[in-house]
């Protein structure tokens, strides 16, 4: 059985946009965690941005604790075998199936054996990355949305060996973040991702065929639909490589439907990223997450 009360520290996997707001999120829910990255680069700037983020939650008034007092449980590593002694792990790294594979093949040589491990996935399979495993029924998707310490919701991605026991815990868990979930069987894109990024695709395309100016397309979704972002707005925040990844898996399990508009793979290449590189659709301060 996984108990709630049997998890001290928790070991996240990538300190990009997701890792640290995860990192942040289960901090701040009293966890003692540790985050891996693979330069020390990566992880002093996820640490900045949870910095200011705690900062800013403080000002408003949202945090209970002093932000440090946060932040002192939080450890970071370059080194994969520091997260021995975790008691489950969340894993955020690039959306590239291989890459979490191969996370998730060291991972279960190295936490304990009943350890829960999670992935953070997007539109990847959950069963997939749990057969890199000996331990499939211990994995489960928790596909946290972004901004993680702002948004309320998770998904839970019930992969094809999961336990019933561990998706449970992964309800539990997340509840214990103070967020809502709801559950999703492991089809490409789950609920979430499989109606957005079409969507999103969708609004590009619309921009690059000159049906309006970014900033009305953006408008009009978010004031003809009643929705708090327009689809360039949002994809910028989400970063235009994640939905390229994205869009490209569900091209492939799903057919032509979710092909990804030109236009984002011309911004892909041209290293325009959204809020992360400065650029996307729109200009930012830079690594204005
Ligand atoms: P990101 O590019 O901001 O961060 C990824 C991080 O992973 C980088 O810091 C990178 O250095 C690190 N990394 C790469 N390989 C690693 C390894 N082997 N070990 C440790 N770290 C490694 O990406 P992100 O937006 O945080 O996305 C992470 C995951 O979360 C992806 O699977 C993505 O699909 C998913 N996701 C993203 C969003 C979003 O809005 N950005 C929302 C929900 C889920």
């Amino acid at each position: 059985m996984h108990e709630l009360d049997d998890v001290d520290a928790v070991g996240v996997i990538g300190a990009g946009t997701m890792g640290g707001g995860i990192a942040q999120v289960a901090a701040t829910a009293g966890y003692e965690v540790v985050v891996r990255d693979v330069e020390t680069e990566y992880l002093d700037r996820g640490l900045e941005r949870i910095d200011s983020s705690l900062d800013r939650l403080a000002d408003r008034g949202s945090l209970e604790e002093d932000p440090a007092a946060v932040r002192e449980r939080i450890a970071t590593t370059t080194d994969l075998d520091e997260l021995a002694d975790v008691d489950l792990t969340i894993e955020a790294v690039i959306e590239d199936l291989d890459v979490k594979r191969d996370v998730f093949a060291d991972l279960d040589g190295i936490v304990g054996p009943d350890v829960p491990m999670a992935t953070n996935t997007s539109t990847l399979s959950v069963t997939a990355i749990a057969s890199a495993t000996d331990r499939p029924a211990s994995v489960v998707g928790l596909h946290f949305m972004n901004p993680v310490p702002i948004m309320e919701g998770v998904e839970v991605v019930r992969g094809e060996r999961t336990g019933a026991d561990v998706l449970e815990f992964a309800h539990a868990f997340a509840e214990d973040l103070g967020k809502t979930t709801w559950e999703s069987a492991d089809k490409p894109g789950f609920v979430t991702n499989r109606i957005l990024m079409p969507w999103i695709n969708e609004g590009i395309r619309a921009y690059d065929e000159g049906v309006a100016s970014k900033e009305d397309i953006d408008a009009g979704m978010r004031l003809g639909t009643n929705v708090p972002m327009g689809p360039l707005e949002l994809a910028d925040r989400i970063g235009l490589d994640v939905v390229l990844a994205a869009s490209e898996t569900l091209r492939e399990e799903l057919g032509d439907r979710y092909t990804p508009a030109y236009l984002l793979k011309r911004k892909v290449e041209a290293g325009d990223l959204g809020r992360k590189s400065g650029r996307g659709f729109y200009e930012y301060e830079r690594d204005e997450r």
